[in-house]
């Protein structure tokens, strides 16, 4: 570990610009970390090669005067996004051996703003998940995790599903990777590993390209150290995009210019309906600071309902899964990746299908295949999709009162790997706070406010209007500041 990496983006900038040090030497740091973080098992592919030709041509863009938004900043990509010519496996072993021939937009996005790709990293299968713990490569182990590798008492997760992520930013190996959040896979796991994530409205960022989970609530975002640098990312993964019929054609705004500090006279909504049961009171003491740290610096609580919220995560378990058992058809042995023959077409699928999906897949496509089908669709699909209209009701009633909502990110800190594996309800319990702005399109952020009594870090949540990413981004900066954390995790410490 250099001094190189514990630079934000932000400052990274400034000193390629002043010529402190070259995006060559940068990414050469990264690289090294990247191997030094193995026991961690956040990258499922590591492109160093491919990250030095990169940096190369950054720095001659750089001497040319041709430098973009992020040029010669080093970051992950979940693996989940199709890279061209670089595997792309949705940690997933039905995926094996899928090269995509093709470059997701929102990554095309990134290198044409002059990022340098350092690998793919780890996730739950298809990013179902809250913990990491469902991917084919094995789970990832969260830098705070006490101890030193080799000895660690306890290995705790990282969150999911965007696990690798969140343990390659926090662990220094890389300045930001992306993430995508369907039902809180940016934000739960941000929170985890204290650092910043924000999933934006829905149609923000493209999904082309992005392998489909539940396409009415998937949507990318960064996942960065700070707010400053979420907002540059951001800036360069956002835009309409004609290749995603869901894509909004709408400008994006300059989100660096959006951290002004200045909250004075904004409403920042208190849901009393996220008081859920048995929430614990660390969790609670924090969301009360966060409202204090609002208020002192001039904005003004205001208690919001949000009545349908107990229903979220029912809704969620119907509508992920029901989309998910559609998309996860194409996996048929004939297309893409694994392919286990039979001695008819249709036992090469089964057979396909049996050795490719992990436990939990095969749990959502059952669920999905439930809810979809005749004589339960009504009873189940539909009125899951009611449900979710009210929500995204709830929401909007309640942004007549107020400007933005702040709520925690999660019901807890990190536990440990093997924890809440058996039951599944209680691993989806953990998206209780995350699920509804999903549910509703809605912008949500997720900041380092603090650390439990176990020294673990927990995060706030930040819910905007549609396409007020720009709020959310002030507003974070405004707790960033407050909360003032220089605590590293163990594992770089
Ligand atoms: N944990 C949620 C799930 O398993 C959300 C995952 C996600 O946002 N990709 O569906």
């Amino acid at each position: 570990m250099t001094a190189l990496n514990r630079l934000t983006m932000t400052e990274a900038l400034t000193g390629l610009d002043r010529r402190d040090f070259t995006a060559v030497e940068l990414t050469e740091a990264h690289i090294a970390a990247v191997a030094t973080a193995r026991p961690l098992n956040a990258f499922l592919v590591e492109t160093p090669e491919r990250a030095r030709e990169m940096a190369i041509a950054s720095d001659a863009r750089r001497a040319r005067g041709e430098a973009g938004l992020m040029d010669g900043l080093p970051i992950a990509i979940k693996d989940l996004f199709c890279t061209k010519d670089v595997a792309t496996t949705a940690a997933s072993k039905i995926l094996q051996g899928f090269v995509p021939p093709y470059e997701s937009t929102v990554t095309a996005n990134l290198w044409q703003a002059g990022a340098v790709m350092l690998g793919k990293v780890n996730l739950d299968e298809f990013a179902m998940g809250s913990a990491n713990v469902t991917s084919a490569y094995g789970p990832v182990v969260n830098p705070w995790s006490p101890g030193a590798p080799g000895a660690w008492p306890r290995r705790l997760v990282p969150g999911g599903s965007s696990g690798g992520s969140a343990a390659a930013v926090a662990a220094r190996c890389a300045l930001g990777a992306t993430g995508t959040d369907t039902g809180g896979s940016i934000r739960q796991p941000a929170g985890f590993c204290g650092i910043v994530g924000i999933k934006p409205t829905y149609g923000r960022c493209s999904r082309w390209g992005i392998v489909a989970f539940a396409s009415s609530l998937d949507q990318a975002g960064p996942m960065t150290r700070t707010v400053a640098d979420t907002a540059l990312m951001l800036q360069a993964m956002a835009g309409y995009d004609p290749k995603d019929s869901t894509s909004v054609n709408r400008s994006v705004p300059d989100y660096r210019a959006a951290l002004t500090g200045d909250i004075r006279g904004l409403r920042v909504g208190i849901p009393a309906e996220y008081r859920v049961d048995g929430m614990p009171a660390e969790i609670e003491r924090l969301w009360d600071q966060g409202v204090a740290w609002l208020r002192d610096a001039g904005a003004e609580p205001v208690a919001v309902r949000l009545p349908h919220t107990q229903y979220a995560l029912a809704t969620y378990y119907i509508v992920a899964p029901a989309e998910a058992s559609s998309n996860l058809a194409r996996y048929d042995g004939v297309r893409f990746g694994l392919r286990v023959d039979g001695d008819s077409l249709i036992e090469m699928y089964e057979n396909t299908r049996g050795a490719g999906f992990g436990a939990e897949v095969r749990r959502r496509i059952l669920i999905g295949t439930y809810v979809l089908s005749h004589g339960y669709y009504d009873a189940y699909y539909l009125k899951a999709q009611k449900v979710r209209t009210r929500i995204a009701e709830d929401f909007r009633a309640a942004f007549t009162a107020c400007d933005v909502i702040l709520t925690p990110t999660a019901p807890s800190t990190a536990f440990a790997i093997g924890e809440r594996m058996d039951d599944p309800i209680q691993m989806y319990l953990n998206d209780v706070f995350t699920v509804p702005a999903s549910l509703a399109g809605l912008p949500g952020l997720s900041v380092p406010a603090g650390l439990g009594a176990d020294g673990l870090p927990l995060g706030l949540q930040l819910i905007g209007r549609p396409f007020d990413e720009e709020t959310l981004l002030r507003v974070a900066g405004v707790i960033e500041s407050a909360a003032a954390i220089t605590t590293l995790p163990p594992f770089v410490a």
